[in-house]
Order: structure tokens, then C-alpha cells, then sequence
């Protein structure tokens, strides 16, 4: 991490306007690892030098916490990439890169995936720091249903829907969608579509549910968790940060 001015670490931490930090630490008021330090200037690491303002320790501050919707694509995974593999994580690295401009003497935030898609599965996927949040809306307590639209290959029947609608055993589990349909045909699509609605999100339910009938899922995408739907404006691999209105509509 880049060291940053003490002056813009003080008013960051909330201790005095900028310019009034500047006046506390002219006055010799502000100490860095002991020593009285009287230039606004000074380059410090908030997370690792001990900086005391009128004798008392500069609050420890915690990142903020932040809240994105990623419409994932195809061959990133959800989990922190290793060797050869692409995360999803590492689609937020100008966000982290930009983090200690944007947010002087705050901690960068740890982000991590709520729930999983699959490897070669596109679409909403929520990044966030918030371990409670994300605890919550994963929780099957929390009842929230995600729409998958599966584009399959050759065509589908009246009897291939009532098969996925049955439902179909995973890790154990009877899985039974809530929706099972087959969207209307679009000239620019040449593959059926079929929308899913889930429950429960288990390891490679959509796809399971959709071989259960005899059909190759071609490609698998998830447009909804809750009352959120992926902004369709929204490009593969980018994303944007929730607002709490968002947020409610996903908890
Ligand atoms: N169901 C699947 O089969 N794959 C996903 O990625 C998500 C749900």
C-alpha cells in the first residue's frame, strides 16, 4: 500500500476537517510512532504506524462496506483464482487499485462471491466484504428465488418441461423449480430458451434439472436473485455498486 499524507489520514479518520488537521499537527498535537510530527505532509501508513492525536490513539477504522452486482462471464470462477483459473475477484482490480485514492487511511475491503455459479455460467453474482449480509441473503431461510434463463440445444416439447418441473435429485435433495417455461423464439436466438426458477441454488441444480429431461444446457445464465434483476445495460464482466434500495430487494 502506497503510504499516504498524515494530514489526509487524520481528516479521513475523522478527526478534523483537513485543514484543521493541519493546524493540530503545526501545533504539535499529532505523534507517529512516538515522535512529535509537525509536517501535514509526512507519509504514513494508517495501518501500520501508531499515530496519537491529543494523546489519544487515531481510532482503528474498518473498510466500509461495499456491495456490487457482477454479471459474471464464461471461464472465471467464484472462488480466488489459482494457477491458470480467472476469478471473478480479479474483475475488481481498478476498483482495488484505485481504493486508497478514493478512500485515504481506510483499509481495503476483502471481497468475496455470495453463493457460486459454475465455471461456464454468465450472469448476476453479488460481490460484497459484508460476511452477514452475505450469510443472510444465502441462507435457504431467506427464501429468495434466482432466475436462470438455459439456452439448450435441438427443441423442446410440452414433456421435457413437465419433466424439469418434477424436479430432480441433488447431493441427496429433491430440487423442484419454481418456474419452469420456454420463452418465446427470438430471430437473433436460434436455440430455445427455457426460464428457471429455483429455491434452493444447490451445486449445478440448473443444469441437472435440465439434463434430468434429456437436454444439453448450451449456455446458462442467471438474471435475478430476489426482487434484483441484472440491469440488462449492464456488460459482461462489469459491474456496479448497490444502493440500498438494492440491497433491501435482495434481503
Ligand atoms: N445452477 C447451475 O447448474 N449452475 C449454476 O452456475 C448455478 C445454478
Amino acid at each position: 500500500d502506497p503510504p499516504q499524507r498524515l494530514n489526509k489520514v487524520l481528516a479521513a479518520a475523522g478527526v478534523a476537517s483537513r485543514r484543521s488537521s493541519d493546524e493540530l499537527i503545526f501545533g504539535g498535537k499529532v505523534t507517529v510512532n512516538g515522535s512529535v510530527c509537525k509536517t501535514p505532509q509526512t507519509r504514513v501508513d494508517p495501518l501500520r504506524d501508531v499515530i496519537f492525536v491529543n494523546g489519544s490513539r487515531l481510532p482503528r477504522r474498518l473498510p466500509p462496506k461495499v456491495y456490487f452486482a457482477l454479471n459474471k462471464p464464461k471461464g472465471y470462477i467464484c472462488s480466488a483464482g489459482e494457477n491458470d483459473t480467472k476469478s471473478v475477484l480479479s474483475l475488481f482490480n481498478d476498483f482495488m487499485k484505485s481504493w486508497d485514492r478514493m478512500n485515504p487511511g481506510l483499509p481495503k475491503p476483502r471481497l468475496f462471491t455470495v453463493g457460486r455459479l459454475d465455471v461456464a455460467t454468465t450472469g448476476l453474482i453479488i460481490v460484497t466484504n459484508d460476511g452477514d449480509f452475505a450469510q443472510k441473503i444465502s441462507h435457504p431461510s431467506s427464501n429468495l428465488t434466482k432466475e436462470y434463463i438455459a439456452t439448450v440445444d435441438g427443441s423442446v416439447h410440452k414433456q421435457h418441461l413437465i419433466t424439469i418441473s418434477e424436479g430432480t435429485i441433488v447431493d441427496g435433495v429433491r430440487c423442484v423449480p419454481e418456474v419452469v417455461e420456454l420463452l418465446p423464439q427470438q430471430p437473433d436466438i436460434p436455440r430455445p430458451r427455457i426460464r428457471i426458477v429455483v429455491h434452493e441454488g444447490r451445486n449445478h441444480e440448473v443444469r441437472e434439472l435440465v439434463k434430468s429431461a434429456g437436454l444439453e444446457v448450451h449456455a446458462l445464465k442467471r438474471v435475478r436473485i430476489g426482487g434484483f434483476r441484472l440491469p440488462t445495460d449492464l456488460a459482461l464482466g462489469k459491474h456496479i455498486q448497490l444502493k440500498p434500495a438494492n440491497l433491501r430487494a435482495l434481503g
